[in-house]
């Protein structure tokens, strides 16, 4: 019998499609592209390589001096305009506001072969202290009301370029999906007194049925409302609203069990094209009790078709505990 589960945290519903489940070894087929670390270390037509910079666009590299390890560097087409006041206009079924804010990338590496997942602990630290650097300074803009860290890995997660890097997106309003999910953690923090993510993380360590890694600071795990094939969550065990509010101390726990997760996706599913999103709460909300940051990990293995976007369920042709013992074994 098919079942339907739903995220505690967001109350969206999908679909465990068991009986036409796919077993997880079917999603290792190795991508038409070379995989990324038999790159070679270095391209002279990518932008990201040291000696090709783009100095114009730096916005920081770390470290400060010398060779860099990442670096901070505009987008070349933005989405957004960095200069400018946030004004907004509101007129019957015109409602809009001036697209002010920013849209950067962190090269998380200089060499072209690369990533986040064959790097090591440090290395991984310091690309995740430029995320953590450049989101604070962007936060202290009056004008930002969220800000995203997104990364797309392979053509089919979204990426125009190989060599590893992460982008990072400022916005003058909070996007309804992060406000939905506010929702949801505010409701359930009301009803229980309770957050909602501590309370999913309690579950998980309790059943470890799809816990991948875990350390002295966070878990990872294959979420039990997984909308597509090895959707995992990476969530510390500390209650935080705010990525931006993680003790620096904590930065290299962050780092292994990135790196721990990523390189996992990589060995056991042949380094497939994923998307890597931060979900953290708005700048203006002060830390709560009710919201929890994470990052999610969504490899796009299967495509999405009309039934999603004519009801927001997802099916998903794999059973999430079968997932997270092919990449924890
Ligand atoms: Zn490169
Ligand atoms: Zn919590």
């Amino acid at each position: 019998m098919p079942e339907l589960r739903q995220n505690l945290a967001t109350r969206e519903w999908v679909i465990i499609a068991s009986e036409r489940a796919r077993r997880p070894n079917v999603y290792a087929e190795a991508p038409e592209r070379l995989l990324s670390g038999n790159r070679p270390t270095f391209d002279p037509g990518c932008p990201f390589c040291p000696g090709n910079e783009e100095l114009d666009l730096e916005v920081s590299r770390h470290p400060a001096e010398g060779s860099w390890q990442a670096r901070v560097v505009r987008n070349k087409y933005p989405a957004l305009a960095e200069e400018g006041p946030v004004l907004r206009r509101n007129n019957g079924v015109v409602r809009t506001i001036t697209g002010v804010g920013y849209h950067e990338i962190i090269v998380e590496t200089p060499l072209h072969n690369t990533f986040l997942g064959l790097m090591d602990v440090p290395a991984v630290t310091i690309a995740l202290q430029a995320f953590l650097d450049r989101g604070r300074q962007i936060a202290a803009d009056p004008r930002m009301e969220q800000i995203v860290f997104f990364k797309n890995h392979g053509e089919r997660a979204g990426a125009s370029l190989a060599h590893a890097h992460s982008q990072v997106i400022g916005l003058p309003i909070v996007p309804g999906d992060v406000r939905h999910r506010i929702e949801e953690a505010r409701r359930f923090f009301d009803d229980t007194g309770q957050c909602v993510f501590c309370t999913m993380l309690e579950y998980e360590l309790a059943g470890r049925q799809r816990v991948i890694a875990e350390n002295e600071k966070f878990v990872a795990f294959v979420l039990y409302a997984s909308s597509s094939p090895f959707h995992i969550w990476i969530m510390p065990r500390d209650h935080r609203a705010s990525f931006l509010n993680i003790d620096p101390a904590d930065l290299p726990m962050f780092a292994d069990i990135v790196r721990n997760v990523l390189h996992r996706l990589y060995t056991r599913l042949n380094d497939p094209d994923y998307n890597l999103v931060i979900r953290s709460t708005p700048v203006k909300e002060p830390e709560n009790g009710y919201f929890h940051w994470y990052m999610a990990v969504v490899p796009r293995l299967s495509r999405t078709a009309g039934f999603e976007l004519g009801s927001g369920v997802w099916i998903n042709p794999t059973i999430p505990e079968d997932c997270a013992a092919f990449l924890r074994d």
